[in-house]
């Protein structure tokens, strides 16, 4: 594919498609870099309309295929919150440390037990001719009671990944990448993309 926008301003998720999406395309833009790219209005009750609203929205502003992924964090003991409030959990505009010091508030008290999460991830793949698809991700753990490590973004400090004794914080990019729920979605995508050329 020649070009494809990403209709995202996350730097930390930048960083990770780039490394995902690499050979598949020959020009990435980043709609963060695009002037008066439109920001979408997340109000969707799900991973998936969310997504595909965000993919609708840069696809039809650009003219291009988009790919845009909604993704985040839920957590049984809260009855799946954050979900798709993670990135505002403690707030509009709050950053990732405020959004964990409110995660490990509302956990306060939990057994390790009752600290069950996965971070689930929607991409959705819009085209300007109307082809819409979506590939989704999953990845189990636990929330930890303090960060450990300095890597990823977001959560990624609290979240043990299950069958790995290390938060997502820890793993090298390229192993994040191997069993995020992010890469998860993406590999869907990739295989996708080969099919339909
Ligand atoms: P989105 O940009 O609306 O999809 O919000 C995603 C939010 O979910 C991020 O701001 C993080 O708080 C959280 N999140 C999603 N994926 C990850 C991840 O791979 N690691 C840590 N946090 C994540």
């Amino acid at each position: 594919m020649k070009e494809l926008v990403v209709a995202t301003r996350n730097r930390g998720k930048i960083i990770e498609l780039q490394a995902l999406l690499g050979s598949l395309v020959d020009n990435i833009i980043c709609a963060a870099d695009l002037a008066d790219f439109p920001d979408t209005v997340e109000d969707g009750a799900t991973f998936e309309e969310n997504a595909l609203k965000k993919a609708r929205e840069a696809s039809a502003f650009t003219g291009l295929p988009a790919l845009a992924d909604d993704s985040g964090l839920t957590v049984a003991a809260l009855d799946g919150r954050p979900g798709v409030f993670s990135a505002r959990f403690a707030g509009e505009g709050a950053g990732d440390n405020a959004n964990n010091d409110r995660l490990l508030q509302e956990l306060q008290g939990f057994s390790v037990d009752a600290r069950q999460a996965a971070f689930v991830c929607v991409l959705a793949f819009v085209t300007p001719l109307g082809l819409e698809q979506t590939f989704a991700g999953r990845v189990a753990g636990q929330i930890l009671e303090k960060p450990r490590g300095s890597g990823g973004f977001g959560y990624d400090p609290l979240f043990l990944v299950e069958g790995f004794d290390c938060s997502m914080a820890e793993l090298e990019i390229e192993q994040k990448n191997r069993i995020s729920h992010r890469g998860q979605a993406f590999r869907q995508f990739r295989k996708y993309l080969a099919q339909i050329g």
